[in-house]
């Protein structure tokens, strides 16, 4: 059995719906499809998801909502009209958003999830009205029958008994068409994934039917070894293990929610990135292992907006319990963290400048100079992390010699170093202003000539 999700491009117009029904309709093990909402149909175009944003907040402001229903409401109406359903499906759509515009407003967040989760709910109603209108069997299953989610006030994840709950789609008959990017509370109460979410509920689908296969369909043919949008023409990555992908999270693999390697990686599910809109090229495996040929380096990826905390303090190397009162302090504050690359007598958190504010960098400079004593503390902000992965880096001599070189020929100071332990991975903080042009270098120097 295959479990395939198709995206926010795939479904957005009627003519990409059609698409779907193609690709599904050619292999008969494709019986467990996850959809997200219509998403863009041309650059300036605006999500579903986006447009139920816009009217939840209309709704909780108390302002006229009418407006933002009804522009939800005629993008089904155009999909619907454009697939040939008769209008009952948008009645029905827009019975649902104004159902759903009345609900409990006590809590926000959840207000707003359980209108964000619209986009995706009806349009897997309708893609499996579609589906049967055509005659193809399908059936659509509610994330109610089993997808349980924790409880506030952690970010949603899928429990355990999730998996056991949906094991029983293993058997249908007809093709299952389920929306992704929410779940269920034990108590009934809707909560969403985070933006990109469908992906994570096609995984956990893969991962309870134990499926041969997950395949994740997009807008791109593959996942590049860089980014596209600042290296010219990278090289397509065929196949790429789980762990290079998770280390390869930041900006230009977005491709994939990295939180959705999680499900099908415990299981050992391959996943297959592919284009609807090209779905014979062969797309990118994401598999367990992979015999490491060719170039050391798999991918280059980058992101901006990181901060860090550096503490220095005289001794620190014999102190037990430094390190854990430094990250209580941020625990305190509900900070995550990256990166803790450390000296003798100095230690670096690297996190991302989110999640920081005027007043919790005063606080949290204030507790480790007081309750530490540390001799030195600063936070400092505009840093990017550029990471180097590959599976073949571990048996390689002098990778890191040749990458920091090329960085210094941008003229760009290497303010971090660190290599992630299973030496998969090699991260390099740098003042983001330098982050594009040594993206480009790195990509030189490991791409653009096979040197192994
Ligand atoms: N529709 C949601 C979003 O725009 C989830 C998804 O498409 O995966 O983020």
């Amino acid at each position: 059995m295959i479990v395939c999700k198709f995206g926010g491009t795939s479904v957005a117009s009627a003519e990409q719906i059609q698409k779907v029904a193609n690709i599904v309709k050619s292999n008969p093990a494709r019986k467990i499809v996850a959809v997200s909402a219509p998403g863009k149909r041309s650059g300036d175009d605006i999500k579903v998801t986006d447009l139920l944003i816009n009217l939840a907040m209309a709704a909780l402001k108390n302002e006229d909502i009418e407006g933002e229903l009804q522009i939800v409401v005629h993008r089904f109406k155009a999909i619907a009209d454009g697939l040939a359903l008769d209008h009952t499906i948008c009645d029905v759509i827009a019975e649902d958003l104004r159902e759903r515009v009345q609900g409990d407003k006590s809590n926000e967040e959840l207000f707003i999830d359980s209108i964000k989760a619209a986009g995706e709910d009806n349009n897997a109603k309708l893609i499996a009205t579609y589906f049967n209108s055509i005659g193809m069997p399908a059936r659509y299953v509610s994330p109610k029958d089993g997808l349980v989610v924790n409880d506030l006030p952690e970010r949603t994840y899928a429990l355990p008994e999730a998996y056991a709950n949906l094991a029983h789609l293993k058997c249908t008959k007809e093709i299952i068409v389920f929306p992704g990017f929410f779940g269920y509370t034990k108590a009934g109460i809707l909560r969403t994934f985070d933006r990109g979410g469908s992906d994570i509920t096609g995984s956990i689908l893969a991962a309870a039917v134990e499926a041969e296969l997950y395949e994740n369909f997009t807008d791109v043919d593959c996942v590049f070894s860089a980014n596209p949008k600042v290296v010219n023409d990278p090289v397509e990555i065929k196949e790429i293990t789980y762990r290079e992908m998770r280390e390869l999270s930041y900006a230009g693999f977005s491709v994939f929610h990295d939180e959705a390697l999680m499900p099908v990686y415990k299981i050992g599910v391959p996943v297959n990135i592919k284009n609807t809109n090209n779905p014979s090229a062969p797309g990118t495996r994401i598999v367990p292992r992979r015999s490491v040929t060719g170039r050391p380096v798999t991918g280059i990826s980058a992101d901006s907006g990181f901060s860090t905390l550096y503490v220095s303090k005289y001794l620190m190397n014999r102190e037990v319990g430094f390190g854990r009162k430094l990250l209580q302090i941020l625990e305190d504050e509900n900070i995550s963290y990256e990166h803790t690359p450390s000296g003798l007598d100095d230690i670096s958190v690297i996190m991302r400048s989110n999640q920081i504010t005027l007043e919790n960098e005063e606080r949290i400079l204030s507790r480790v100079k007081n309750e530490l004593n540390a001799d030195d503390v600063q936070m400092r902000h505009g840093f990017s992390m550029i990471v180097i992965v590959g599976e073949g880096m571990r048996n390689n001599t002098g990778l890191a010699a040749r990458a920091a070189t090329a960085i210094s020929k941008t003229g760009a100071n290497i303010e971090m170093i660190n290599q992630g332990s299973s030496e998969v991975s090699l991260v390099f903080g740098v003042l983001q202003e330098f982050e594009n042009q040594i993206l480009q270098a790195l990509y030189e120097e490991f791409f653009a000539h096979v040197r192994v």
